[in-house]
């Protein structure tokens, strides 16, 4: 992929403008962020060390999202509400079973728990497992929440163009960092001992709204929270479309 080349004196990133290949409009992100979205034509983008790398951005659509919280639908324009970007990777069958061994890894109540509920059959629907696109102070309370959002596999209502400030984490690096989850939550959650078992397709971005509450950013839907004190406060800015 392209990018503006015209001040290639510096490797520097954060000084260069970037634009989008697709439209010319100047793509806007955060310092440290590694997805930009287009807001002229919602392409989205990843920036790696070869450039500027297509990908699908997406966002739950909030209409939806106010309609399907348990709590009961709360303003549009309501202040507590932010998104916050999370790397979601469709998973596939293996295209082999798991060894015993990699089977004795996971406790025989997880395996249950991932034979006996629907939303985890891959050959009648779609499952995700997520993770965090952004820093947490504590690693566990990311890895707590991708677990939480993958238990639960929330059929969340899409559209395009994913709000990408804050996006830390490369799709490399969260890539990585759900091999980690895996092996940080598999002896209890459900979803992610899954995802150890399964192959994935490549990774789109998904803005997902959360609502403050006390002292924890709650997403209402699937019931995953986050611990407010262990994000980058600029997230806050984050409002969902
Ligand atoms: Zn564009």
């Amino acid at each position: 992929m392209r990018k503006q080349t015209e001040n290639s004196d510096t490797a520097s990133w954060r000084t260069e403008v970037l634009v989008c290949p697709q439209c010319g409009d100047r793509l806007e992100a955060g310092t440290g962020d590694r997805v930009f979205t287009c807001k002229r034509c919602e392409t989205g983008y990843e920036l790696g060390g070869d450039g500027l790398r297509e990908l699908k951005a997406n966002h739950v659509y909030l209409g939806w999202w106010l309609r399907n919280r348990p709590a009961g639908p709360a303003g549009a324009d309501d202040e507590r509400i932010v998104s916050l970007p999370f790397w979601r990777f469709e998973l596939a069958a293996p295209q082999e079973k798991p060894s015993a061994e990699q089977q004795a890894r996971v406790p025989a109540e997880v395996r249950r728990q991932i034979s006996e509920r629907s939303r985890f059959d891959l050959s009648t629907r779609r499952v995700y497992a997520y993770l965090p696109a952004f820093r947490t102070r504590n690693l566990g309370s990311a890895f707590e929440a991708a677990a939480a959002i993958t238990d639960t596999q929330p059929e969340y209502e899409l559209n395009a163009g994913a709000r990408s400030n804050g996006a830390t984490y490369g799709s490399r690096e969260a890539a990585k960092l759900l091999d980690a989850a895996v092996v940080y939550q598999a002896g209890k959650s459900p979803g992610l001992a899954l995802t150890g078992f399964c192959r994935r397709r490549p990774p789109e971005l998904i803005g997902v709204p959360f609502e403050v509450e006390g002292g924890e950013l709650v997403e209402g839907v699937s019931g995953t929270h986050l611990p407010l004190e262990e994000i980058d406060a600029a997230l806050l800015d984050n409002r969902p479309d």
